[in-house]
């Protein structure tokens, strides 16, 4: 059993639920007794570990092959429903809290609604709505001669009165996170590449400041080292991917305990499965460097003392929907983390962004209980979460809502 801390796994351990919450975690041999009536469920030498959580999450992204398709193909009406089956899937592999890192229209907000109203089943949402991005910059992708602006997916800005505007609008939605644009992406090699500033530090500051104001928290697509000293320095809450760092950005991060999603496993999935969707080569490139540079970075947060959260910005063709434990498999052979510490990430850290570090996140006595049964030991071989075949039991707040212990029984 992994408490999520960061501490190894303990051998010959249980824990016991009543109700929605937690109300023992230790050895099975100094467990108090249970009532007769009690339904157990038997880790069969496998793993226990809190719930996951994923970082940076787009429900509304439909495995797209082609970035315009995100507001183009489809009405609001179909991404919504699109969506739900994206967040039921998500909770099916294992994930039972996820925050939005963008959504289209307002779509996350109102999932969030029906996922707690138990309408549709997924992770615990942390809503985040329309992303805010600098006319020009990496997500103003239409060209004007289509008329056809940017309505679902972001809203764009020139200079800070119209970013907080823009927050302003955000408020009246009902989010709780504000995902912004400061850098571009390897995805745009011409104009918007990853060393490219999406926004000013004017725009950046006045988002926080509108929406510190009223209680939202602010986070940013950060690459460029400028960028990640600007979204530091503007009072950022938290960082997406955190790319290029230097010393004096690692400071400013250590300082503020600013947490990072890095969102790697993207990278890779974009090189090895770019080609195949015609991903032209500056591009793969691009994503090439950014791996690099990212793995290094994300290296030297945690032996700084740093915090990392766990998400992959799955919604992709190239990294569709469902792959999200491959982030875990990734950050241990290609970055080099340890299983305990991939845990700690992927769980404890999730909460911790989320604002929910007091209920869920570790396995607790006291605490929700978001518990995730794997049929396998994963630290021997963590990609066996990967596989929805290895998932016993996925219970959210006491309730075993997946796993194959669901599917045998019914
Ligand atoms: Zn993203």
């Amino acid at each position: 059993m992994f408490i999520g801390d960061g501490g190894d796994a303990i051998a010959g351990a249980e824990i016991h639920v009543v109700e929605e919450r937690i109300t023992y975690v230790g050895s099975s041999e100094a467990a108090p007794p249970v009532p007769a009536s009690t339904v157990t469920i038997d880790a069969n030498n496998g793993t226990i570990l809190p719930g996951l959580v994923e970082a940076h999450f787009h429900p509304t992204y439909f495995n797209v092959a082609a970035l315009e398709d995100l507001d183009i193909k489809y009405p609001v009406e179909y991404v919504t429903l699109l969506a739900a089956a994206n967040c039921k899937l998500a909770l099916e592999c294992g994930y039972t809290a996820a925050r939005s890192g963008g959504s289209l229209f307002n779509i996350d907000v109102w999932l969030k609604k029906a996922i707690n109203e138990d309408v549709v089943v997924g992770p615990r949402l942390a809503a985040n709505g329309r992303e805010i991005c600098g006319v020009g910059g990496l997500m103003d992708w239409n060209p004007d001669f289509r008329k056809i602006g940017m309505e679902g997916l972001v809203l764009l800005i020139n200079g800070p009165e119209e970013a907080r505007a823009a927050v302003r609008k955000l408020v009246k939605d009902g989010v709780e996170w504000v995902k912004t644009y400061p850098t571009g992406d390897a995805a745009a090699p011409d104009a918007n590449d990853h060393h490219t500033l999406c926004m000013t530090f004017e725009e950046m500051h006045a988002v926080v400041e509108t929406a510190h104001n009223h209680n939202l928290k602010v986070t940013g697509h950060c690459r460029a080292t400028e960028g990640i000293k600007n979204a530091l320095l503007a009072g950022y809450d938290s960082l997406e991917h955190g790319t290029f760092m230097d010393r004096e950005t690692m400071d400013l991060l250590l300082e503020r305990d600013v947490p990072v999603v890095p969102a790697l496993y993207f990278e890779k999935a974009s090189i090895d499965n770019g080609p195949a969707f015609n991903m032209p080569q500056a591009v793969i490139d691009g994503h090439q460097e950014t791996l690099d540079g990212g793995a290094e970075s994300a290296r030297w947060i945690l032996r700084e003392g740093g915090r990392i959260g766990l998400g992959g910005d799955y919604g992709f063709a190239w990294n569709p929907h469902g792959d999200y434990a491959k982030e875990l498999t990734f950050f241990v052979d290609f970055v080099g983390f340890t299983v305990p510490e991939v845990v700690k990430c992927a769980t404890k850290t999730g909460a911790e962004i989320m604002g929910l570090a007091d209920e869920i996140g570790t396995l607790e006595v006291g605490k929700l209980a978001d518990i995730l049964v794997v049929n396998a030991d994963i630290t021997q071989d963590i990609s066996a979460i990967e596989d929805q075949a290895n998932i016993t039991a996925v219970m959210q707040g006491g309730i075993i809502k997946a796993g194959t212990m669901l599917t045998a029984a019914s």
